[in-house]
């Protein structure tokens, strides 16, 4: 039909071809978006993982037992494992003291992680709860969240972490996933090593049991802190852990490095970590070591040594 305002135009014609050719083309040509969740590759033998069988098994490679990388909340699950346990509310830090910018704003980096993890969270959550009958207070890294780099935030939830310990007579667990100090806050981030080291020590000095568990990556100035001085070091599988990069220190040194530097088992070899545990054993690795250390009545009694007798 003509239309009789614009000449030589058809209105109903192209009325039916805008709404209800033109739609049925574009269904057609768009590519429907696929669900990019439903599989995860495999970064130690790139098998297509299918995620809900991944997450039941804790994000372990049914493949080759390759440990990925988890959020702080799966953390925090399997380390309390089946018991409860409470989040708490971490201080109010200073937000980008140096108005810092690269390729983006410091700002809206902090504000897209917060979008993502909630607001007000930064790089470290804390919970208390009890692990095999023991009160226990676990300090948790966010590798989500801009690389677990640790700033001022961080370094003050590892405090609040440790003077938590101290109040609940518990054990503090502190678990690092992170890339090192955070260079959005310049020195800020750097004086959080000697901030955290104090605050292990702050636990240590109550005779509670202060345990790192290493888990990838551990690196940078976190790796130069707190991590390193455990009463003991767990190490997560195949975890990278150490102070520069790899490439770095073959590019310094102008060697080769050995097959599996910087790994935990690496690590284990070396006896800078105590013991290497498969995630699906943490929780209850971690309720034996509490046992050993803190329970009131130990299997085992000392017998009293008479002097002279040895
Ligand atoms: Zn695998």
């Amino acid at each position: 039909m003509l239309d009789e305002s614009a000449p030589g135009r058809y209105k109903p014609a192209m009325n039916w071809l805008s709404n209800f050719v033109l739609p049925k083309i574009r269904a057609v040509v768009t590519k429907k978006p696929v669900p990019d969740n439903l599989w995860t590759k495999c970064l130690g033998c790139e098998q297509m993982l299918f995620h809900r069988e991944l997450e039941a098994n804790l994000r372990v490679c049914r493949n080759c037992g390759h440990h990925l990388r988890i959020s702080a909340d799966q953390r925090l699950k399997i380390l309390f494992g089946e018991g409860d346990f409470t989040r708490i509310e971490l201080p109010k830090t200073i937000v980008d003291p140096l108005k810092f910018r690269d390729r983006r704003r410091y700002s809206d980096r902090l504000r897209e992680g917060q979008t993502t993890l909630g607001a007000g969270s930064d790089a470290v959550v804390v919970a208390h709860g009890e692990i095999g009958g023991f009160p226990a207070v676990v300090a948790a890294f966010e590798f989500q969240f801009m690389g677990g780099s640790m700033g001022v935030a961080a370094g003050e939830a590892v405090v609040a972490a440790a003077k938590l310990a101290v109040l609940q007579e518990a054990a503090l667990i502190l678990v690092p996933a992170s890339g090192g100090a955070r260079m959005q806050e310049g020195a800020l981030s750097l004086m959080q090593m000697p901030r955290t080291i104090l605050a292990a020590d702050m636990v240590k000095e109550k005779g509670l049991p202060y345990i790192v568990l290493l888990t990838d990556p551990t690196t940078g100035g976190v790796s130069a802190s707190f991590a390193m001085v455990g009463d003991i070091t767990l190490a997560e599988p195949g975890a990278v852990v150490g102070f520069a990069g790899a490439r770095v220190i073959e590019e310094t040194i102008h060697e080769k490095l050995p097959e599996g530097f910087q790994r935990a088992e690496y690590l284990f070899d070396h006896g800078m970590v105590d013991l290497v545990v498969p995630r699906a054993e943490l929780h209850t690795t971690l309720a034996r070591i509490l046992g050993l250390l803190r329970a009131p009545n130990p299997a085992a009694t000392a017998a009293a040594v008479t002097p002279g007798a040895l």
